[in-house]
């Protein structure tokens, strides 16, 4: 088993995986390795239906109409200078995806380009409403051509671990088929963990988005920023019972359905005129204001002024999800939520995707480039990691060189001993953490926030009393220390 890396990517999404076949081509000797907490498909990544962002003509659309909708989408929070890379360079991230197999959907020889909310021009690249899937099987196809790479599965990075002079030395890994700890070295880690959506009580993310990254960085002194920026996307499927949501892409809304009311009135206008094409955060506040005026539990997505073919043809996993729930598109307008789904901040990173603590980098969802500031536009974040792939390889090359081996500091291998139970009282907590929290990001109110405080409170006393070397202890510390984070 191979335990020394140049570098060592933590995370198999879009970030990670471009990042490592970027690494591997650009330096075949390079020794990669990549590490998925879960089975290498579950990612937010797969998850992404919608598309990807790109000016890929300028003769219907422009750099200046995709900066300018970026920037007002998040609060003019965004940092230009990165908003205008990004969007500049989105068509070689397009090419750099092509050449690793992806095919993007065409109509009469031309991209087919999708409308999202947001967005003031059709500018959304897709693989009909699964593109992330379509992206995660090429990079994983991808792999395979490069001995260079060593992927670990059920794997997850517990504790990052510096020197003596406090660079980066390593990570310690726990293998769950296994049961056991093991330590990694490696002269650069890059993070790329993706986002926190499991920190909340409902979410569109994948089970394994509990911003393991954020916490593991805080943990050595990164630098974090911007975590309160949460995205919650309007259109989740309320199904009962459910903690993870299904995710109605906005490009159902981009191709016409409405939101309506219990008496079904279309009152997005009330709130905004773009209606259900203004932005997700606008339409999640309306959604629950809309609510809260109506005294009624429901809002709907009705897509029944649709032509079938539209739906089977540009949204067939949409559509027949929601038959096998019980719900013709055709038929019934369909119960939907705001839900926690995107993180726009995370680790502070610059335009390399460089952290503050020397050979940490982070890319994807986990990192804060600046690009979303207090709200991202649709289908802007597969587009930040394929883009920062590029700089960052050169970083990570031109860096290597400067950099050896560091040895550990001894304390970290205390976490090589350590226990997988189970405790309720931890599962209670972190159930009241979601709950409150969430209810303090819808309302946020000094009452929510009050008693988000006094429940904060309380885990900070029963951390005190908890044995460190559990694993749902640690888990625990990362969403008390997130929720800490969020507060900010
Ligand atoms: C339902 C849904 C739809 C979306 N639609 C779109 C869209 O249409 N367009 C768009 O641009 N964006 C979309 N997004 C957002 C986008 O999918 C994500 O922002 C993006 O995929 C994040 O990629 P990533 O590589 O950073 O993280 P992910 O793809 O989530 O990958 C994270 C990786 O980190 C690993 N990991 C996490 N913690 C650890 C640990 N402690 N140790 C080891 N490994 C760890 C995981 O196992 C995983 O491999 C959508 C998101 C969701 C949830």
């Amino acid at each position: 088993m191979k335990t020394k890396f140049d570098i060592l990517i933590v995370g198999a999404g879009i970030a990670g995986l471009s990042q490592a076949l970027s690494l591997a081509e650009k330096e075949p000797t390079l020794k990669i390795g990549v590490i998925s907490k879960s089975k290498l498909q579950e990612t937010n990544t797969r998850m992404a239906q919608g598309g990807i962002a790109a000016v890929m003509s300028t003769q219907k659309d422009s750099y200046i109409n995709h900066i300018e909708d970026t920037i007002k989408a998040s609060q003019n929070k965004a940092n230009a200078q990165v908003v205008k890379y990004v969007v500049e360079h989105a068509h070689d991230g397009i090419h750099q995806l092509e050449n690793w197999g992806v095919k993007f959907d065409h109509f009469k020889n031309k991209y087919h380009l999708g409308l999202e909310g947001g967005h003031s021009k059709a500018r959304i690249l897709h693989v009909k409403d699964q593109t992330g899937a379509a992206v995660h099987d090429q990079l994983i196809a991808e792999l395979s051509k490069h001995p260079s790479i060593t992927v670990f599965e059920y794997s997850e990075v517990i504790e990052l671990l510096l020197s003596e002079t406090k660079e980066i030395a390593g990570a310690v890994l726990y293998n769950y088929e296994e049961k056991s700890t093991r330590i990694l070295t490696a002269k650069i880690i890059v993070l790329a963990t993706g986002g926190m959506g499991q920190v909340f009580q409902y979410t569109t993310n994948s089970s394994i988005a509990s911003g393991d990254g954020i916490a593991l960085a805080k943990n050595i002194g990164a630098e974090i920023s911007n975590l309160k920026s949460i995205q919650f996307h309007p259109t989740a499927f309320k199904e009962q019972d459910k903690k993870q949501m299904f995710l109605i892409s906005e490009a159902v809304r981009g191709a016409g359905a409405y939101v309506i009311n219990e008496n079904e009135e279309r009152f997005l206008f009330k709130y905004d005129p773009r209606a259900e094409l203004a932005t997700r955060d606008i339409v999640s506040a309306a959604i629950y204001q809309e609510l809260k005026n109506t005294a009624t539990k429901n809002v709907y997505l009705d897509c029944r002024h649709f032509a079938k073919e539209v739906l089977e043809n540009e949204f067939p996993y949409i559509y027949n999800y929601c038959l096998k729930a019980g719900y013709d598109l055709l038929q019934q307008a369909i119960p939907i939520t705001p839900a926690a789904h995107y993180s726009c901040g995370g680790i502070q990173v610059d335009i390399n995707g460089k952290t503050n603590v020397p050979q940490l980098y982070a890319i994807g969802e986990c990192a804060n480039t600046g690009l979303h500031g207090n709200n991202r536009l649709a289908s802007n974040s597969l587009l930040e990691a394929i883009v920062f792939t590029k700089n960052m390889t050169e970083s990570i090359v031109k860096e290597l060189p400067k950099v050896t081996f560091q040895t550990l500091i001894k304390k970290s291998l205390n976490s090589l001993q350590l226990e997988h139970n189970s405790f309720d009282k931890i599962n209670e907590l972190r159930q009241q953490l979601r709950i409150q929290l969430t209810a303090y990001f819808i309302q946020k109110t000094e009452k929510e926030k009050k008693s988000l405080q006094e429940l904060l409170l309380k885990c900070k006393n029963e951390l005190k009393q908890l044995p460190t070397q559990e694993l749902d202890v640690i888990h625990f510390k990362w969403h008390f220390d997130l929720v800490e984070e969020l507060m900010v």
